[in-house]
């Protein structure tokens, strides 16, 4: 297996986060208080999440961050992450095309979800706030929520979709060896989950359900915060640490990508390896092409219409200008758990919109075969998220090679697979199938948006 590797020391961990939006040419449009329809103030959104939090989201102007020592004293426990040549992939596929990747899959738990979780769990502390609550899917965010909320001392709430509940049980056990109350989402504890299993029964469960009832214990709990593993601008700023090193790996490589490639569930990881590249376009007008890769179930990007929507299912959150299948939008129960929610951030939406960025989407089938070559070239076993970026990467490098043409790819390895081996057993058995989200389906649910503005 040859494989290269490009390691940075402790010291190149970087020292502040880049906020895009303060290079972007069109910023995201305002966020909107849905009982008034008027752009939120910041202090609108104290009462959800922690102050720091709330100013660096709506925060336009700051290009440059600085990441406190507390946090980045944590960080140093599995960073800087390896940049890895995927020599053994580049072989298998007879590609003229240099294939890297970012490995966070080496954090603690196994995904990059850890690079918000600790700042958004050391702001809340740093405030005061002694209890969080929060959602998640296939149980990556939870788990590292889980850790860092104890390295801060906070008691965490998690509401877990039910169907990953059910079809993930180690990653609950991981969030309760941390000490977190795991509760399957739809759940009889809140309003909201009381409401749609009253409708539906044997709901299975969607982020969007669960952000609603992790949103409503924090709001009905005293000194509670609620916290997000995606979509929101400043979880897309503490993931551009992936970005950061990875800009200085490829100069130890002697490259410059000329495609970056991430998958796409609310848009964390894509944000957070693209958006440092992508300043070298907005600012040098550098070319550089940046791919999203989302489930054909859950095609938001390339198949949903730019629109103000609620993030959640019972309409708790803001509404943001974005890219949506329609918050009562039920994915297929795919196994890349992370990918299944319905709409994108709203910078990444911004940039859609704007043309500085694709997508494309990608059959799970199609995941599972790129997920397996590259476990057998490259010894590592990606989460099923993950081998969306990964099948996205192949077809580029095969396209190279049609072309003749020798190409730069950088795709960002989120997470690893150890702990969805169930889902290798079914694809492996034959059991797994594709399932592309037909159009009169996104038509239906996209209809009933017009109804909020
Ligand atoms: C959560 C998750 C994703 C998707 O979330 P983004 O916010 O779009 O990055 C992708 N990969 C892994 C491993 C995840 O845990």
């Amino acid at each position: 297996m040859p494989t290269k590797k490009f390691i940075l020391s402790e010291q190149d961990i970087p020292r502040a986060w880049y906020n895009i939006i303060a290079d972007m040419p069109n910023k995201p449009m305002a966020p909107l208080n849905p009982a008034t329809k008027k752009p939120l103030a910041v202090e609108d959104l104290y009462p959800i999440f922690a102050e720091e939090l709330c100013k660096q989201e709506l925060n336009a102007t700051d290009a440059w961050i600085e990441i406190p020592e507390e946090v980045r004293d944590m960080y140093k426990i599995w960073r800087p992450t390896p940049l890895v040549r995927a020599l053994g992939l580049e072989k298998a596929l007879d590609t003229p095309a240099h294939i890297y990747f970012k490995n966070e899959s080496v954090s603690p738990v196994g995904s990059h979800k850890l690079n918000s979780a600790i700042p958004q769990a050391y702001y809340c502390k740093k405030q005061g706030v002694t209890n969080i609550t929060t959602e998640t899917g296939a149980g990556q965010w939870g788990a590292a929520l889980s850790l860092a909320a104890k390295a801060f001392g906070l008691e965490l709430a998690v509401y877990m979709v039910k169907v990953s509940y059910h079809q993930k049980p180690y990653r609950r056990s991981i969030m309760q060896t941390f000490g977190a109350q795991v509760i399957a989402s739809p759940s009889m504890s809140t309003k909201a989950g009381r409401k749609i299993l009253t409708d539906h029964p044997n709901y299975q469960g969607s982020l969007g359900t669960a952000i609603s009832e992790a949103i409503e214990l924090a709001m009905s709990t005293p000194n509670c915060k609620y916290t997000l593993g995606s979509v929101l601008n400043h979880v897309s700023l503490h993931q551009t640490v992936i970005g950061l090193e990875a800009e200085k790996q490829m100069e130890m490589a002697g490259e410059y990508p000329d495609v970056v490639i991430a998958c796409f569930g609310g848009g964390s990881n894509f944000s957070g390896i693209t958006f440092p590249f992508l300043r070298h376009k907005l600012r040098e007008g550098k070319e550089i092409r940046l791919v999203a890769a989302e489930p054909a179930s859950c095609p938001k990007l390339t198949k949903g219409i730019f629109q103000y929507d609620f993030g959640d299912e019972a309409g708790y959150t803001p509404l943001l200008p974005m890219y949506t299948l329609g918050h009562n939008f039920a994915p297929a129960h795919i196994h890349a758990g992370g990918l299944r929610y319905h709409g994108a951030g709203t910078i990444v939406s911004q940039l859609k919109k704007d043309g500085l960025m694709e997508a494309v989407d990608i059959e799970q089938l199609d995941t599972f075969k790129a997920a397996t070559l590259f476990a057998q070239c490259e010894g590592i076993i990606p989460a099923p998220e993950s081998s969306h970026a990964i099948a996205a990467t192949i077809k580029e490098a095969l396209k190279a090679k049609e072309e003749g043409t020798k190409k730069c790819i950088l795709f960002n390895l989120s997470g690893h697979g150890l702990i969805d081996m169930a889902a290798y057993d079914q694809y492996l058995a034959g059991d797994l199938s594709n399932y592309t989200l037909p159009e009169e389906e996104i038509k239906k649910n996209i209809s009933e948006l017009d109804k909020i503005i």
